[in-house]
C-alpha cells in the first residue's frame, strides 16, 4: 500500500549491539550505561525469573494460545472480565493492530484519519501509515506552558473530523514524560465523538505518582470506544519478554482477537508475567526507587542549567538549548547511551532513562565532561 511504501524501518538511533560488544567484559565505571530505551534498571521480580526456569521444560510445546492464566491474573488485578483483555507481543503489537482494525481500508469513510499529538510515541504514526490512513497531528502545549510540550487536549479534539476513526494518546507520554490529570482526561473523553476509538497508551502508568494522575481504566465502563494499553516492559522490568495487554469493551476485544496471531505471547513470557503480577512488593519498590531517582536526576540536570521537562515516567526529556547531537555522540563514546530526539522533531533535546543511582552518577559525570 502507499502507506507502507513511505515507511522507514525501525532505527534505534545507534548500533546498540556493537556497543554492547565493544564494552563487553568491562566492569564498574568502565561498563556500558544503557539509558536509551526506558528499561527498568532493577529488572523483574525473582518470581518471574523462577517462573521462566520452571517452564523451560515445556518449550518444545506451543504455549496456551489464549493466554488464559495470565488473562485471569490481569482480570483479578484490574477488576475487569477476562473477555475484555487482549494480550500482545509487547503493547507495540497491539497499537499496530488497532491501526489495522480501526483505520484500515474498507471502512465507511474513503480516507480514514488518525489523530495524535506531535512528540508522541513513534508507533502512533507508524500504525497510521501502515494502515494506509491519514495522520492528523495536533500541536502540543507550548514550551513555556505549565506542562511544557504536554498534550494539548483541546488541540487533539480540534483535529478530529468526521473522517477520524482512531485517536492515540499516551498518558504519561513518551518522549516528553508529561501527563494530564484525571479531570482533564474525563472531560476530554466525554467530548470525543463515540465513533472514534480512543487508545490511551498507559505504558508508564504504574510509575506515575502525581496526585492528579488517573488511569483511563476507570472510564471504560462508561465509554465503550475507549481502550487502554499497558505493558510488562517498563515497571515490571520484562522488556525482553515482549508482553503487553489491552483492556476495552468485550465487542472490541473480540474483533481484535480475530486478527491476533494464535501464539503471539510465548510460554515463558506468559508464566513470567503472571508471576510478576503476584509480586506487588517488587513492583512498588521498583516504582518508588524510580520516582526517587527521577527527582534526584532532574534536580542534578537542572543544577547544570539544563531544561528538564516534568516527568511521571522512568525517563526525562532534557533540553540543551543547542543541537544535542554532538553531546549525544560524545556521551556514546564514553559508554553512555541516551536517545537522540532529532527524529521526534526535538533536535535540541535528549531523552534520558532514569537509571539506578550508580548509572545516574556515571551519566552526570560523563555529561560534565561533554558540556
Ligand atoms: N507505548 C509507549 C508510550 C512506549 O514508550 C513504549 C515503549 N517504548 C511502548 C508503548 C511499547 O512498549 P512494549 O512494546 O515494550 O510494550
Amino acid at each position: 500500500t502507499p502507506g507502507v511504501r513511505g515507511l522507514k524501518a525501525y532505527d534505534p538511533g545507534h548500533d546498540l549491539v556493537a556497543f554492547r560488544r565493544r564494552f563487553a567484559g568491562r566492569a564498574g565505571d568502565a561498563a556500558l550505561v544503557e539509558l536509551g530505551s526506558n528499561e527498568n534498571p532493577y529488572g523483574p521480580s525473582d518470581a518471574a525469573r523462577a517462573a521462566i526456569l520452571d517452564n523451560l521444560h515445556a518449550i518444545h510445546r506451543y504455549p496456551d494460545p489464549l493466554g488464559g492464566d495470565l488473562k485471569r491474573a490481569l482480570s483479578a488485578k484490574h477488576g475487569v472480565a477476562s473477555e475484555r483483555i487482549l494480550l500482545g507481543n509487547g503493547s507495540h503489537e497491539l497499537l499496530m493492530q488497532l491501526g489495522q482494525v480501526f483505520a484500515g481500508p474498507g471502512l465507511d469513510v474513503a480516507a480514514p484519519e488518525v489523530v495524535f499529538a506531535r512528540h508522541a510515541f513513534a508507533v502512533f504514526a507508524l500504525a497510521t501509515q501502515a494502515a494506509g490512513a491519514r495522520m492528523r497531528v495536533a500541536e502540543p502545549l507550548p514550551r513555556d506552558a505549565t506542562m511544557p510540550l504536554g498534550h494539548d487536549l483541546d488541540a487533539l479534539l480540534a483535529a478530529i473530523t468526521t473522517d477520524t476513526r482512531l485517536l492515540y494518546v499516551a498518558n504519561p507520554n513518551n518522549p516528553t514524560g508529561t501527563w494530564f490529570g484525571a479531570d482533564a482526561l474525563a472531560a476530554f473523553i466525554a467530548r470525543v465523538p463515540r465513533e472514534v476509538i480512543v487508545v490511551v497508551d498507559e505504558a508508564y502508568a504504574e510509575m506515575a505518582d502525581a496526585p492528579d494522575y488517573a488511569s483511563a481504566l476507570g472510564l471504560l465502563d462508561a465509554y465503550p470506544n475507549v481502550v487502554v494499553t499497558r505493558t510488562f516492559s517498563k515497571a515490571y522490568g520484562l522488556a525482553g519478554l515482549r508482553t503487553g495487554y489491552l483492556i476495552g469493551a468485550p465487542g472490541l476485544v473480540a474483533v481484535m482477537e480475530r486478527l491476533r496471531e494464535s501464539f503471539n505471547v510465548n510460554g515463558l513470557a506468559l508464566a513470567a508475567c503472571e508471576a510478576a503480577l503476584r509480586d506487588e512488593a517488587h513492583l512498588r519498590s521498583a516504582c518508588a526507587r524510580n520516582a526517587g531517582q527521577r527527582t534526584a536526576l532532574s534536580e542534578s540536570l537542572r543544577a547544570r542549567g539544563l531544561e528538564v521537562f516534568p516527568s511521571q515516567t522512568n525517563f526525562v526529556l532534557v533540553g540543551f538549548g543547542r543541537d544535542a547531537a554532538p553531546i549525544e555522540r560524545a556521551l556514546t563514546e564514553r559508554g553512555v547511551i541516551l536517545r537522540p530526539m532529532g527524529g521526534y522533531g526535538l533536535p535540541d533535546c535528549l531523552r534520558i532513562s532514569v537509571g539506578n543511582p550508580d548509572e545516574n552518577r556515571r551519566l552526570l559525570a560523563a555529561l560534565d565532561e561533554c558540556l
